[in-house]
């Protein structure tokens, strides 16, 4: 039979455990799992070599020689049966530790993951220390066509033991955890799934930046504070669009996704939370894909601003009335504000204005309630931006106008 002749041709040249002898024909007979493939094997080939000592085929030595190349206890009682001086030698794939391995591996990831809270997991593996290289030499020798990584079946392996130990279920596609196997270096790297949260963030002062940057106070950091429950080690914001740093965002607040990345805590629950500086409100656990989403959301929502407009010339009620008329519906063109040019490409954009509402505070400032597509740059619509912004508040009165402070009090 092809099959015993290819698997006794193995053992006369190497020595092998049941599952690293099963392992070279792992996809012949799914289901029966590689330590039962091996054992039929060697199984099939004491009696084979029985069979050719009886008669006459080869010699007892002969038989001696390839039964200690049967790593297995087993393999030691049929021998002493059988009145036979075998020298059993180790697997030459796994040194005969294959059962000790996994059990030791899948301990130790285990050891590791106890800190963390997750629902699903994979295992990996960079580096089986050698095994994987000592089982090729044997496969190209034999040039054997119906073998298995067993880099593979370590994997599957150490999976299936941590199933048992944790009671919890492998994910091929999308695992809270990875841990990734190094023999080499015995080492286990995790990989943790980020978790992703919605919400809002309102700044209530001026002078907190976004991102941590160059300021005393951000919203990032605001936001790392309001989950730190996570234990992650890191907090991201990604935010539908943004506003500058002396500008507030009041009203409904800005609507952002919140990564936590490796988290220890995956199930936590959102709290508003509030310093006096920034608020948030979260909406909820969301899939990474909303990260883009949220991004993208900016240039479709509409905002409402609350601006403080300075006229150093000063200003007249009929003034702003034509103001008002003439900022109804009107699209306005603007290239990238001088001041952020260093950070966005330079290019036209057309934004719409919705309304603008106008209360007069003295002979020279007003107050102004701006609706715009999400995008427009509030201040540069009031200064013009020297002509960059087209029509402006400046170029429509005809003066000077200037905004001295800037509110988001509604995003759509
Ligand atoms: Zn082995």
């Amino acid at each position: 039979m092809r099959l015993t002749d290819d698997a006794l041709e193995v053992v006369k040249n190497y020595p092998l455990c049941d599952h690293c002898l099963g392992s070279l024909f792992a996809r012949l007979g799914k289901g029966l799992g590689n330590k039962a493939r091996g054992e039929a094997l060697r199984r099939i080939i004491i009696m084979e070599l029985d069979r050719m000592v009886r008669e006459g085929e080869i010699t007892r030595e002969e038989m001696e020689r390839i039964m200690s190349n049967l790593d297995n206890e087993e393999t030691m009682k049929v021998a002493e049966m059988l009145g036979l001086k075998v020298q059993r030698k180790a697997c030459y794939v796994c040194g005969g530790k294959w059962e000790e391995l996994v059990e030791r591996w899948a301990r130790k990831i285990y050891d590791i993951l106890k800190e963390y809270e997750f629902d699903t997991f994979l295992v990996g593996c960079t580096d089986c220390g050698g095994m994987e290289e000592r089982q090729r030499e044997i496969i190209s020798a034999f040039r054997l066509p119906y073998s298995e990584s067993i880099k593979n079946s370590f994997k599957r392996e150490v999976g299936k033991r941590l199933k048992e130990m944790l009671g919890k279920e492998p994910d091929f596609l999308d695992p809270d955890v990875v841990a990734i196997m190094d023999l080499k270096n015995d080492k286990v790297k995790l990989q943790i799934k980020p978790v992703f949260v919605l919400g809002r963030y309102k700044k209530l002062v001026r002078n907190v930046s976004q991102a941590k940057w160059k300021y005393p106070y951000s919203v990032e950091e605001a936001l790392e504070r309001a989950l730190k429950d996570f234990q992650g080690e890191e907090v991201l914001l990604h935010a539908s669009g943004r506003e500058d740093v002396d500008v507030r965002a009041l009203g409904t607040g800005r609507p952002f996704v919140a990564e936590v990345r490796k988290p220890k805590r995956r199930k936590v629950e959102l709290k508003p939370y509030s310093d006096g500086k920034v608020e948030f409100s979260f909406e909820g656990y969301v899939t990474r894909d909303w990260v883009e989403k949220i991004k993208e959301q900016d240039a479709l929502k509409s905002k409402v601003y609350l601006a403080i407009v300075y006229v150093p010339e000063g200003i007249s009620d009929e003034e702003l009335k034509a103001l008002e008329e003439f900022f109804k519906d009107v699209t306005v063109s603007q290239r990238t504000p001088k001041r952020v040019s260093h950070r966005r490409a330079d290019k036209v954009r057309e934004k719409k204005v919705y309304y603008v509402k106008t209360k007069k505070l003295n002979q020279k400032s007003f107050m102004a309630l701006v609706k715009a597509q999400g995008g427009l740059y509030i201040k540069e619509l009031v200064s013009g931006d020297e002509g960059r912004t087209e029509p402006s508040f400046s170029s429509f009165l005809g003066k000077e106008a200037k905004c001295v402070s800037l509110d988001v009090v509604w995003i759509g």
